[in-house]
């Protein structure tokens, strides 16, 4: 049935951790299975004792993304939940209270030690399911719909080239280990079927930054600089 070989589980990197510590509660909220590898594949890959829930909004009636989906999730030691909103050719506008729903549906309500998203304007080039994810949770964030000590937005910037690159200057900025970002590349090649050549596995960034929030006010002060207007 599948049509690639089976890989083995990643090695996990030597990270120590007290056993006395709280297990950190962290949720990736993405529009399309793939996106958490390539927006945030080397933060989950290097916090694997993290408690990880991973949200895709598309593609559940797809059984070969859906399926390489959970074959991700399975990789990561993570669990997660696909849902089924439109991601047709045309790209029709959801209506944010749908989808906002469908987001409350499939994420568990705990309280988050960290929450991750797309940023208002997508990662390349606009693409409107990043952007309407990305309203749906920062809005659910800042009405306390979603609750999380820290939201994080994927900080990617193309420069109209189609080659997103992370944003040295936002909050976070991480140069990923070779062998982090070789395992990444693995994700998208080996789990998620992309040719060696294409564009995913020719983009996937060596470096992941993120806008970083502890609170609405600080969100919706950074959303005002950004945009003035
Ligand atoms: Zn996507």
């Amino acid at each position: 049935m599948t049509e690639f070989n089976e890989p083995k589980a990643f090695p996990k990197p030597a990270v120590m951790k007290n056993v006395s510590d709280p297990v950190p509660n962290a949720a990736v909220i993405v529009a399309h299975p793939d996106d958490e590898a390539l927006w945030c594949g080397g933060l989950i890959l290097t916090h694997p004792y993290y408690s990880w829930f991973i949200v895709a909004l598309c593609r559940k009636s797809d059984p070969d993304r859906s399926t390489k989906f959970f074959r991700a999730l399975q990789l990561y030691g993570a669990r997660g939940a696909i849902a089924d909103m439109d991601d047709g050719p045309d790209q029709n506008p959801l209506l944010q209270r749908e989808l906002q729903q469908e987001v409350l549906e499939l994420l568990p309500a705990v309280t988050y030690d960290l929450v991750l998203t797309h940023a208002p304007d997508g990662e390349y080039t606009r693409h409107r399911r990043h952007e309407e994810v990305s309203l749906a949770v920062t809005s659910l964030w800042s009405a306390g719909a979603i609750s999380a000590h820290e939201l994080r937005l994927f900080a990617y910037q193309d420069n109209g080239q189609l080659l997103p690159q992370a944003i040295k200057e936002a909050h976070q900025y991480t140069l990923l280990p070779e062998k982090i970002w070789l395992e990444k590349q693995r994700l998208i090649t080996d789990i998620y079927g992309f040719g060696p050549d294409s564009w995913e596995a020719c983009i996937t960034p060596k470096a992941e930054a993120f806008w970083r929030f502890q609170s609405p006010i600080d969100l919706q002060r950074w959303m005002r600089k950004k945009s003035p207007n």
